[in-house]
């Protein structure tokens, strides 16, 4: 390795950070940064292997402890995020599960605030009781709830913010200042804020997670997901968990949501811009009851926002006059914007929740998360913004 240009250029902006952060050169010195895919390593002489296996020698050892293509992503994200330390996995899922399962051990207690990404509500409300980690799902944005759920044995708050898919926001300084109170960990899903709106760490969070698959990569191809946090959580409580079972990120799709870093700020700036088009249309038309944009004056949380928020969203919510039927006709009326339940991709996508992704987690908990037949949850990507109005003014037409 001729070139680090993680170290000593800590000043600089998210923008610059994103394009050079933890680039790595080989002695070839390459433009790019190089793809590592390899399983393992050599060493010049059985000393060598020795030294590095006890630690004396901090080199490689296995792609699943860490491989040089993953340390250039896990580097130039944690640079962007502020963290000590960052460790990169195979999807947002895998973060999500390593984050929880080593901040508790049987006999603790976790709460969580129950609008969650599904996969997240099913670890906190049916994994972790498996394993005698007893969880209270709370309302996020009700302060009062949180305090009340607080046991002598919380070891771990967690919450994602904006939710998925109703858009609301928590307070995340509020639930921090609880959790170390209470002994806790919170742990802030951040994947709807991205890290260009939203810094939990500098909230007081003391981990952050993300899904890369999502605005990380952008334009739909890896899955991916990163734990961030403080360099002795990872090192002693987070790296076994990693080394022993093998939820690490892959050297391809590191080295894809290493470029995909690249071109973050601006294809977020770009989606959130044309996001808020979309919604202060939706907002004028008679046909939408609900609009739920971060970006507005009239989103229920929107002093929040203004607190812990540098930006709106690239994801709006909204509700279509007439159900179901009138819901899947608007859908089924879109050319441009397609049909998938994935988000923060170039492509704008669109999701019915109730029938999709919140399908089955039942309609008493659908009723509580207000997420009815009616909404609609619209990513917004790349198109040109005229040509997204066009598309969602004639889909309305055809309800
Ligand atoms: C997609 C998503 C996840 C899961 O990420 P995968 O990469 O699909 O495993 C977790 N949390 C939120 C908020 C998400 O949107």
């Amino acid at each position: 390795m001729t070139e680090n240009t993680t170290t000593g250029k800590k000043n600089w902006r998210p923008a610059t950070t994103l394009v050079h952060g933890g680039t790595t050169r080989s002695p070839f010195g390459e433009t790019s940064e190089a793809l590592y895919l390899t399983q393992g390593f050599v060493y010049d002489n059985a000393e060598a292997a020795e030294a590095r296996f006890n630690g004396e020698d901090p080199g490689y050892v296995y792609s699943r402890y860490a491989n040089p293509t993953v340390s250039m992503f896990e580097d130039r994200i944690k640079a962007l995020e502020g963290a000590e330390a960052a460790r990169g996995t195979a999807s947002g899922m895998a973060a999500v599960n390593l984050a929880l399962m080593a901040s508790v051990k049987a006999g603790d207690h976790v709460i969580a605030a129950k609008a969650l990404f599904g996969s997240c509500r099913y670890i906190c409300e049916t994994l972790l009781p498996r394993f005698g980690v007893e969880s209270t799902l709370v309302d996020g944005t009700d302060i009062e709830q949180w305090k009340a759920a607080v046991r002598p044995n919380t070891r771990a708050m967690f919450l994602e913010s904006p939710t998925n898919p109703t858009l609301e926001v928590i307070d995340i300084a509020a639930v921090a200042e609880i959790a170390k109170e209470a002994g806790a960990r919170l742990i802030v899903d951040n994947v709807f804020a991205t890290p260009m709106f939203q810094s939990p760490l500098e909230l007081g969070a003391d981990v952050v997670v993300y899904s890369a698959t999502k605005h990380i990569d952008g334009q739909g191809r890896c899955l991916g997901g990163v734990v961030l946090s403080d360099e002795e959580w990872i090192a002693d409580e987070l790296m076994p968990f990693v080394k022993h079972t093998g939820p690490h990120m892959s050297p391809f799709s590191a080295w894809v949501l290493l470029k995909g870093l690249e071109t973050l700020p601006i294809r977020v700036a770009r989606q959130t811009e044309s996001a808020g088009k979309v919604a202060d249309f939706l907002a004028g038309q008679s046909k939408v009851k609900r609009l739920i944009y971060p970006g507005r004056e009239d989103h229920p949380q929107a002093d929040v926002i203004k607190r812990q928020m540098r930006g709106g969203s690239t994801m709006l919510a909204f509700e279509i006059d007439g159900g179901k039927e009138a819901a899947f006709r608007f859908t089924n009326a879109l050319e441009i914007i397609r049909i998938s339940n994935n988000l923060g991709d170039a492509k704008s996508l669109i999701t019915h929740p109730a029938t999709t992704t919140h399908q089955s987690i039942g309609e008493e908990a659908r009723a509580e998360l207000d997420i009815n037949d009616s909404l609609l949850r619209l990513s917004i990507g790349l198109e040109d913004p005229l040509d997204l109005l066009e598309d969602v003014e004639k889909a309305l037409a055809a309800i």
